[in-house]
């Protein structure tokens, strides 16, 4: 999709669960070369929403659109044919196999086939095929250097740029990415800081959930801070920086 251009759209999306309102009518959109980030603090809704506009899970009430598509109600898989790439709050890569086999499997994320039965069937034509992307991945997040490394050995920064190839061999239009700097070190925030504002230049719409508030505001195009399920302020780091409401939700004050 061309700059710009609304990839994800949520409209007054809403999860009850129990006697409590997770998400309660939560709109967000999300272009084409922008970086949008989810805020707001411990039990605010983020994920929640997360697993709503990705399809681990329906609304109670409201609208997911992907690239035009209705999408509420869909499966996760069926997000992910349409070009939705994801990595996840708990690094979840096969440690024991190589950057190459770990992302090499991200290019089924877009399959019909589940990754198991992948692995099991995939036949040498399009294994090759399978092996091309991933390596074409593995470059543009340069990660070349570790391509034969098993996953698990390497630091954790790393591990989550092998998330983010993993993710691009699937050619979404949307990464979703589940606080993707929680326990970096300085410098690998800045390698992944780095990564995302190239995935940006290149034209993919970036929605991240994260706490760490020098990260997003290093990051983000845009902001939507979320306080009890509600979106109480959507602006520029500058602007949401600024706003009392945030202030106040963030320190108490
Ligand atoms: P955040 O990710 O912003 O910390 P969550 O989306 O995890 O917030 O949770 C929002 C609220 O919804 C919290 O009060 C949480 O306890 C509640 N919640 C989340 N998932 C469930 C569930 N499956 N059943 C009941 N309550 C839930
Ligand atoms: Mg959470």
């Amino acid at each position: 999709p061309p700059p710009g251009q609304v990839v994800l759209r949520a409209e007054q999306v809403t999860k009850r669960f129990a006697g409590l309102v997770a998400n309660d009518a939560v709109d967000l959109e999300v272009k084409a070369g922008e970086v949008h980030a989810l805020i707001g603090p411990n039990g605010a809704g983020k994920s929640t929403f997360f697993n709503m506009i990705s399809g681990v899970d329906d609304p109670s009430a409201g609208q997911v659109a992907l690239l035009g598509q209705p999408m509420t109600g869909k499966p996760a898989r069926a997000f992910a044919a349409l070009g939705m790439g994801r990595t996840f709050q708990h690094v979840r890569l096969l440690g024991q196999r190589t950057v190459l086999e770990n992302v090499a499997l991200g290019a089924h994320l877009r399959g019909r086939r589940g990754w198991l039965s992948a692995m099991l069937q995939t036949d040498r034509h399009e294994e090759a095929a399978l092996l091309a992307e991933a390596r074409k991945q593995i470059e543009r997040c340069g990660l070349q250097s570790y391509i034969d490394t098993p996953a698990a050995s390497l630091p954790l920064g790393q591990q989550r740029i092998v998330e983010i190839a993993r993710a691009l061999a699937g050619q979404p239009s949307i990464l979703l990415l589940d606080e993707p700097a929680a326990g970096l070190r300085h410098l690998e925030k800045q390698a992944l800081v780095q990564l995302l504002v190239q995935l940006r230049a290149e034209g993919l719409a970036v929605l991240v959930v994260e706490h760490d508030m020098e990260f997003v505001m290093n990051l983000a195009d845009r902001v939507t801070v979320l306080e009890f399920g509600r979106v109480i302020a959507l602006g520029t780091p500058d602007e949401v920086q600024a706003n009392p409401r945030v202030m106040q939700a963030y320190l108490g004050v």
